[in-house]
């Protein structure tokens, strides 16, 4: 296929904006890119997909997410308001993660993959609970994945928090799904090994995941850690030791490991998941959300650590978690300077690619030949010029996800003029809102 008279923005070590490009696609892969005559004129057969002067750029990527949270939209959570993070968790998420059934789970992964289509994700990376379903979990959102079309890593969040019986079938659902995942051909979909959080998870259950890991041939976990002082507090009490250095010294930190908001650290935890290599995920939406303090940021990003974009289960508008971001930093240091526009395109889109690339082997990110045929096509008519300088500004003051008209992934069009022909949307919003009441239902009942 050839994607032709598109404003290509490349991305990559190259960086360029080519004017009336083209891109072209074989085996799910980026073939070619160059000006749109020349690729036109040497492959006269190929299909044609006409850009028709849209701008035409990767496809987002998101670093951690958790889908079951659509669910959480408009729900009742009965009492006063919850005043900090641990009664969120315990009165919001896992309450409602305990309401999740197959079909709770197979429609709260289904409605958010397809606003994530609509808004130019092609790969989420995420992060499901759901402890009286647990067994066989990971499987309904796969199947939700495949027919949906989009990339995704999956895992199940280990904790200790509803007994031991629900910690060991977590790890069994890790277990089975990284080995199922290890013998997929083909390279949409992922496994990671979930683990909830430091403060619910003990000792006896994180060395008995690192060995079950290592028995599975599996590098890396994905937890949350630090996301508020309680982390911090909990395991002072408890252990004696700061949480970075507790994960740490169990062997969950390292190249492979993703360690979601890591707020609350002293300067020597942030030495630790540097030295370690460890991936830290920044979810802004949702810190301002819970009220748990402001990333580090910039400290981060000035020593080269590996700092990705999630949402953690926020609406999968990559572009409208960019635009917090942007802004949180330079409100929260009264200083504009803080994460200009290119530094934070660096985070979305190669830091995002590379962790991808880690979980499915291809190069994302950039159209170049070779790369995963992940790609976007933008209606953007800008009121000023685009350049190969000016780009990010447009990015995080002019891009929206509305703006998506055609979604690609591994060559593969799932949306093209913002219809989805192999989804019908009306019908699947009309059953999700049934079974998200039939799930409220239960939460209520806890
Ligand atoms: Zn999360």
């Amino acid at each position: 296929m050839l994607i032709t008279n598109g404003r290509i923005l490349t991305f990559g070590d190259t960086h360029q904006l080519i004017e009336n490009g083209a891109v072209r696609i074989e085996d799910g892969r980026i073939a070619e890119v160059g000006p749109s005559n020349i690729l036109e004129a040497a492959h006269p057969q190929d299909e044609r997909l006409d850009a028709r002067g849209m701008v035409v750029m990767p496809g987002m990527i998101v670093a951690h997410t958790h889908f079951y949270g659509t669910f959480a939209r408009g729900m009742y959570i009965p009492g006063p308001a919850m005043k900090n993070f641990p009664e969120i968790l315990q009165r919001l998420w896992w309450p409602l993660d305990r309401a999740l059934d197959e079909e709770g789970v197979r429609y709260s992964a289904l409605t958010p993959i397809i606003h994530a289509i609509r808004s130019g994700v092609t790969t989420l990376i995420d992060h499901h609970a759901s402890n009286h379903f647990i067994d066989g979990s990971l499987d309904v959102i796969a199947e939700v994945v495949e027919e949906t079309g989009v990339r995704a890593s999956l895992c199940y969040e280990v904790s200790d928090r509803d007994g031991q019986a629900v910690a060991a079938a977590g790890i069994r659902e890790n277990v089975r799904f990284i080995k199922k995942a290890q013998k997929m051909s083909h390279r949409r979909i992922a496994a990671s090994f979930g683990l909830h959080a430091p403060l619910t998870l003990s000792d006896a259950t994180l060395e008995r995941c690192v060995a079950e890991a290592e028995a599975a041939g599996h590098q890396g976990f994905h937890i949350h850690a630090c996301e508020g002082p309680t982390d911090q507090e909990h395991s002072l009490a408890t252990y004696g030791i700061r949480t970075i250095d507790r994960l740490h010294q169990r062997g969950i930190l390292g190249p492979h490991t993703l360690v979601g908001h890591a707020i609350d650290i002293d300067p020597w935890e942030m030495a630790l998941l540097r030295e370690t290599e460890t991936w830290i995920s920044h979810q802004p939406r949702s810190n301002m959300n819970n009220g748990v303090g402001v990333a580090q940021l910039p400290a981060m990003l000035r020593g080269g650590m590996k700092v990705v974009l999630g949402n953690d289960g926020f609406t999968n508008d990559v572009f409208e978690e960019m635009k917090v971001a942007y802004l949180l930093h330079k409100s929260a240091r009264n200083d504009p300077r803080v994460l200009p526009a290119d530094q934070l395109l660096n985070i979305v889109i190669e830091n995002n690619a590379a962790l991808a690339r880690q979980f499915f082997g291809q190069t994302f990110g950039r159209l170049q030949a070779g790369a995963a045929a992940d790609i976007i096509l933008l209606d953007y008519d800008p009121p000023t010029p685009l350049s190969t300088d000016n780009f990010p500004w447009h990015i995080i003051f002019g891009f929206d996800g509305r703006n998506v008209d055609t979604t690609i992934v591994a060559g593969r069009v799932l949306m093209r003029h913002r219809q989805i022909p192999h989804l019908d949307e009306a019908s699947i919003a009309a059953h999700s809102r049934e079974v998200a009441l039939a799930t409220w239902k239960r939460f209520w009942q806890e």
